[in-house]
């Protein structure tokens, strides 16, 4: 893969640039210096793609154990982050929900 890009519409030389989704998925993406025009590689598409398609939801029940409640993690996860039973995880409370830490 070249560095260097030229533009297909004047062109002219294209520039390197690296951003950032409003989900905080960073990518690379080439802006004309002569015209302006922006591309995004075609690979980069396919990995920002890939990466919503994990960021799905998962709908998990609570069961009671003892004075507290368990939280029952789908086996897609389990399998994802490697969950081992007994496996310890932190628990972060945030404004809008609970953020898991493996
Ligand atoms: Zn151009």
């Amino acid at each position: 893969m070249t560095m260097e890009k030229t533009c297909s519409e004047c062109k002219g030389k294209m520039k390197r640039l690296e951003t950032e989704t409003s989900e905080g998925i960073g990518y690379t993406y080439f802006k004309c210096q002569a015209c302006g025009d922006e591309i995004v590689d075609k690979e980069q598409l396919q990995a920002l793609a890939e990466h919503y398609r994990t960021l799905k939801r998962y709908h998990a029940k609570l069961s009671k154990w003892g004075l507290s409640l368990g939280l029952r993690i789908p086996k897609d996860l389990v399998k994802q982050y490697h969950f081992k039973e007994d496996k310890e995880i932190i628990i972060i409370p945030e404004k809008d929900g609970l953020k898991l830490v493996v």
